[in-house]
């Protein structure tokens, strides 16, 4: 048998946390907006960052300082279908007055419209999930391409904003850059008079925070300008600015970055399932498959990203019809003996041909990774130091002949040279 070393890439440099999220908060601190917007998009993050706008009341002050510093950036407009008309005339009007060339405008999926919201009020039952259908989920599809974003969020707005820093490094390693973080109402307003800024039709109305017009309402002299927003509900914010523990984003510990994918370690975006947990409302859970077999309907109806957890002893022929609805499938290896999860990950990649994150879950040694690739598992779950110090070195040894080869490309034990090159050429 032949041993070598396998190709993993090595671990990306995790060039964000380098550049030291805390230090670029102490010597920005001082700094204002405009300087810390120019800063993160002509220097930190060049040509790989994107602004978010909800076009609202308080709006105007960023996007000035963005056409200030380049009014070429990507400007991302979420067109809920929920808007107020008048937000939509606002966009336009900024648009033109700021000369702003790269504003986009983000619609959510029709098909998750009509699965999950066929009536448009999914509003008035489950906020969260409506937020999440129209705004996080285009938002995090097209951000997932920017290594940062610069909101226009301010500390006084909420009491969960009070803490908010000038940038922010989430889980997942991007950069979430917030200029008018220290702005207080009484600094936006002098900006918006000091530059002329068109106000947004609204807010001569009492609108003072512009959202959706069904979650929008007038607030009264002197009340909190937020408390319009979602009024009555135990609701501050749409979901976009939630870190996946839904917090102000933090910088997460190397230790706490569990997950070994695409060759490095990263924060998991999922959480184990919990007892007490509902089927119908959990969001980033691997649901085990029992539970999943006896609450489908309310899993399916469920609108968030939820992935599957397998145990050895579930049969995959039982889950086959819903694999496309779990965004990833987490296999457990409760054990180094038990090989039933290795052909549970071979079902679900040439049977079923699943397409999303394939993992493996339980005490991951070194020696069984090889033999987890060779079955389509793509990420694991590493708490097992020694195997965490090998995948971060980058070199784990394996085999290269195989009694049982997987696929077209594993070469048979025994082969003869000129007809493994034979071999070789024909899958090239
Ligand atoms: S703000 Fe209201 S209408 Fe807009 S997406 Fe959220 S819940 Fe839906």
């Amino acid at each position: 048998m032949a041993l070598n070393s396998v190709a993993f890439a090595p671990p990306r440099p995790d060039k964000l946390r380098a550049l030291g999220i805390m230090a670029l908060n102490g010597m920005f601190d001082e700094m204002d907006g405009v300087a810390v917007l120019r800063q993160a998009t002509t220097d930190l993050l060049k040509d790989d960052v994107a602004i978010v706008s909800s076009f609202g009341a308080d709006s105007s002050v960023l996007l000035h300082m963005v056409a200030q510093v380049d009014p070429t950036l990507p400007v991302y407009f979420l067109e809920t279908g929920k808007h107020f008309a008048e937000t939509l005339d606002y966009v336009r009007t900024l648009e033109a007055h700021l000369g702003l060339t790269n504003v986009r405008w983000l619609r959510p999926d029709p098909k998750d419209i009509a699965r999950f919201d066929p009536k448009g009020d999914l509003w008035e039952t489950d906020p969260d999930s409506c937020c999440h259908i129209r705004k996080t989920e285009p938002l995090d599809a097209e951000i997932a391409q920017y290594a940062g974003w610069v909101t226009g969020r301010k500390r006084y707005q909420t009491k969960e904003r009070g803490v908010l820093p000038h940038f922010e490094l989430t889980s997942d390693d991007r950069i979430k850059v917030n200029p008018l973080a220290y702005f207080g109402d009484a600094d936006v307003n002098a900006y918006k008079t000091k530059h002329g800024l068109p106000e947004h039709p609204l807010f001569a109305k009492g609108y003072r925070s512009i959202g959706c017009a069904p979650c929008t309402t007038i607030v009264a002299e002197g009340e909190d300008p937020r408390a319009g927003r979602w009024r009555g509900l135990n609701k501050k914010e749409c979901g976009i600015h939630f870190d996946f523990n839904g917090a102000i984003a933090k910088p997460v510990a190397a230790e706490d970055k569990t997950l070994f994918k695409d060759g490095a370690f990263i924060a998991d975006p999922f959480r184990a399932w919990a007892e007490g947990d509902d089927p119908a409302t959990v969001r980033y859970t691997h649901i085990p498959a029992k539970v999943y077999l006896e609450n489908r309907d309310a899993v399916l109806a469920n609108p968030h990203p939820n992935g599957l957890l397998i145990a050895p002893a579930d049969k995959v022929e039982t889950l086959a019809n819903d694999l496309g609805r779990f965004a990833s499938i987490a296999i457990s290896f409760p054990a180094f003996g038990d090989g039933r999860g290795y052909s549970s990950a071979r079902l679900l990649v040439e049977r079923y041909k699943y397409q999303g994150e394939l993992r493996a879950v339980g005490d991951v040694l070194m020696d069984q990774v090889p033999l987890m690739r060779r079955c389509g598992i793509e990420a694991f779950v590493v708490t097992h130091q020694a195997t965490r110090k090998a995948l971060e070195s980058g070199q784990l040894t394996t085999v290269n002949l195989f009694y049982q080869p997987v696929g077209v490309t594993e070469v048979p034990v025994g082969t003869r040279p000129f007809l493994r090159r034979a071999a070789e050429t024909e899958t090239a």
